[in-house]
């Protein structure tokens, strides 16, 4: 069922209003995948709260998504490997005091880390690569939820990756924080599924032309892979009120 729904959401267009009154945050906005879908996410009519750690690349998504007639977007500038508890409640009050709730929530800032054999993988990049990738979605959901739950439809969204289905040698921390991140997604799908107002998925960009892949892959000519704004369907059929109702999924764009 999950390739069959995957195939269809690949080809999935929303409407230009389709997210009109939608209030979403997408980590990481500032470039690649993240910058993608709040640019996607905005021309359908959501209002975007881009986070990110560099103000200078929020500021131009702001402008390319004001210039051209989204609704004004908020930024939300945080280190998020840095970010300590009042960081994240902050971000709550925020949003509770402007929207008075959150209707999706994007987890796809995320880090590479080191690719070294397990047996000589660095142990504080270990950590590192385990809190962003993992640990922050978990507290940012947890601190999310009561204006997730002020939504009458919010959908929350983790970025997954093929190397977190199937482990694969030297990708580390990275491969079994993508594992975790699955797992966090099923998890809380499953204590939420008597909540029809909350639905969590995971998603798998697959290989995309973005910074990451070039640091993952740095023989491979960028060019062979497609750009992140050409896999969007997923991510606005995900973010938006088409697939209300369905939960605890994981998809692939690719
Ligand atoms: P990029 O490296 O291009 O972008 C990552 C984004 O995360 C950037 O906006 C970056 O901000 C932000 N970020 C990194 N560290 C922090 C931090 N400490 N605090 C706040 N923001 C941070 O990656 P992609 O767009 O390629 O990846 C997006 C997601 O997709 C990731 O979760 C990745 O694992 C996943 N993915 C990507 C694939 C690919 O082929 N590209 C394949 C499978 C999964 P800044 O620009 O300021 O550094």
């Amino acid at each position: 069922m999950t390739a069959t729904i995957s195939a269809a959401a690949r080809s999935y267009d929303a409407a230009p209003d389709e997210l009109a009154d939608r209030v979403i945050l997408i980590t990481g906005a500032g470039d690649g995948i993240g910058r993608a879908a709040a640019v996607a996410c905005a021309s359908r009519g959501a209002t975007v709260i881009l986070l990110g750690r560099t103000q200078a690349k929020l500021e131009a998504v702001y402008d390319e998504i004001v210039a051209s007639g989204g609704p004004r977007p908020a930024i939300s500038v945080l280190d998020l490997a840095r970010a300590q508890g009042p960081d994240y409640f902050q971000i709550a009050e925020q949003i509770t005091e402007t929207w008075g709730r959150l209707d999706g929530l994007l987890h796809n800032a995320g880090i590479l880390g080191q690719r070294a054999p397990i047996e000589h993988y660095d142990i504080g990049i270990w950590h590192q690569v385990m809190h962003l990738n993992l640990n922050v979605p978990f507290i940012l959901t947890q601190v999310l939820m009561p204006v997730l739950r002020k939504s009458v439809d919010a959908s929350v969204v983790f970025t997954s990756s093929g190397v977190g289905r199937q482990g694969r040698a030297f990708w580390g921390a990275y491969a079994v924080s993508k594992f975790g991140v699955e797992g966090l997604s099923q998890t809380l799908a499953d204590e939420l599924k008597a909540e029809a107002r909350i639905r969590v998925n995971c998603i798998n960009p697959g290989g995309t032309r973005t910074r990451m892949r070039a640091a993952a892959y740095p023989g491979e000519d960028p060019l062979s892979r497609p750009e992140p704004a050409s896999l969007m369907g997923p991510y606005l059929w995900l973010l938006g009120p088409a697939s209300r109702g369905v939960t605890g999924l994981s998809l692939d764009c690719q």
